[in-house]
């Protein structure tokens, strides 16, 4: 089946918003085994939007179409497909009870304008909204579909997860892809490259390398008639992979890498404190980003001055003879947060974010400290970017070295 996506707003064409409705349908449509042939962005003008849709439901067997669903005069999206089908728009009085009963819950008068979201045309099904005011459109006619989902992205996942998917999902005849992502670090691409060998000529599944801010990416795709078949066609390429790559790989899909490094902590009953300057907070940030980082996260400390450093424990001697942003410093910040939050190891980390030099140091530059009780680590880092770039960087190479002096403590 081949599939055409349509998005809707003049905001886009504006540049105001990004279109990631159509990003994420897009990736989408390979697991239901959907070939996506064309992506359309087109204002709200029913005669240009009219012109995309009557093109698109010539060339495409389905439309996938997000947007123009609100109630004001610039929504017109059922409108345009109306004139489409050749069919007219007649008010649903279902749809329009449960539409005022949404405002009722709401304790809103519903405006009048509303009302043109109970209403469709003999071919479309709606497709309830629970989430928002307007239900889409599911049309199916002379063997096409054209599908009509809201704007607001929270809304289209709802919808296209539990209305638009399992239909497809019933329809879709040439099988569907499953993915799964194995993710290293350490070790360069084209080093990865070797390590996969043959398995790169694979057709099925097909193997695919790709570089990340958090390290390389390895996805294998299997195309099956259903998801067990595909998955069993994964499994023995993955096991080799996984084999080859050994320490290098740290996850696997929906894995990242603070969530990886928490499992190892609470794994080893270890917790953990962290002292930023030049992060400013990204680093205490990004560990909580991980539900449940409350059982080994003890806290974190922002000391952006030299006063906070010292009036939290940092020996202003040390800074004195090495400089704030310094390997010693950075170290001496990690044994501070860990005596001060009682935990059993910590990260203190300095640097220049930019963007003029500090120090003599240039911009970019970064130490990371770690504080154990066997002992302590430093690394230093130099990175390319703005100064978010950098701070990025600094948080995200933070914890890369917390694993690797976890994985370090684990061998000895
Ligand atoms: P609409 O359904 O056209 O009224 O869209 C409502 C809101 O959804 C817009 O103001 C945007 O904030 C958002 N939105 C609409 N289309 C898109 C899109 N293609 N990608 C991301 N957000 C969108
Ligand atoms: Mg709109």
């Amino acid at each position: 089946m081949k599939a055409e996506i349509v998005s809707i707003g003049t905001e886009l064409l504006l540049g105001e918003i990004t279109d990631t409705n159509a990003a994420y349908l897009a990736s989408e449509l390979p697991t239901l085994g959907i070939d996506l042939y064309y992506i359309s962005q087109v204002g709200d003008n029913m005669d240009r939007l009219y012109e995309v849709f009557h093109r698109g439901w010539s060339r495409s067997d389905i439309l996938l179409c997000t947007g123009g669903l609100g109630p004001t005069e610039d929504d017109l999206t059922r409108e345009t497909i109306a004139k489409l089908t050749g069919e007219k728009m007649a008010i649903v009085s279902e749809m329009e009870k449960e539409l005022r009963a949404f405002f009722g819950r709401r304790n809103f008068p519903m405006p009048e304008n509303n009302l043109k979201q109970a209403m469709l045309i003999p071919s479309a099904k709606a497709l309830p909204n629970p989430v928002g005011t307007a239900p889409g459109w599911f049309v199916e006619k002379g063997g096409k579909i054209l599908v009509a989902m809201p704007g607001p992205p929270r809304e289209l996942r709802h919808m296209w997860e539990n209305q638009v998917r399992p239909r497809l999902l019933q329809r879709a005849k040439a099988g569907i892809l499953v993915r799964r992502t194995l993710k290293v670090t350490g070790i360069s691409e084209g080093a990865i490259d070797e390590l996969c060998g043959e398995l790169l000529r694979s057709t099925n599944p097909t193997i695919g390398v790709y570089a990340k801010p958090d390290g390389i990416h390895v996805r294998l795709g299997a195309k099956a008639s259903d998801e067990a078949a595909a998955r069993a066609l994964i499994y023995p390429a993955e096991v080799k992979l996984r084999e080859r790559f050994g320490q290098y790989l740290w996850g696997a899909d929906e894995e990242t890498m603070p969530s990886v490094v928490g499992k190892m902590l609470q794994e080893r009953r270890l917790t953990l404190a962290t002292m930023e300057s030049c992060t400013g907070g990204l680093l205490a940030n990004t560990i909580t980003d991980v539900p449940g980082s409350s059982a080994y996260y003890k806290g974190g400390l922002v000391t952006y001055s030299t006063d906070a450093k010292v009036a939290n424990g940092v020996d202003p001697e040390v800074i004195q003879t090495h400089g704030v942003i310094s390997a010693e410093t950075a170290v001496e910040m990690a044994k501070a947060a860990r005596k001060a939050l009682k935990a059993d190891i910590a990260i203190g980390i300095t640097g220049v974010a930019g963007p003029a030099e500090q120090e003599g140091k240039a911009v970019g530059t970064v130490y990371i400290g770690i504080d154990h009780s066997r002992g302590s680590q430093t690394f230093a880092g130099k990175y390319p970017g703005t100064r978010l770039d950098i701070k990025n960087r600094a948080a995200t190479n933070a914890i890369f070295q917390l694993r690797k002096t976890l994985l370090d403590l684990q061998g000895t």
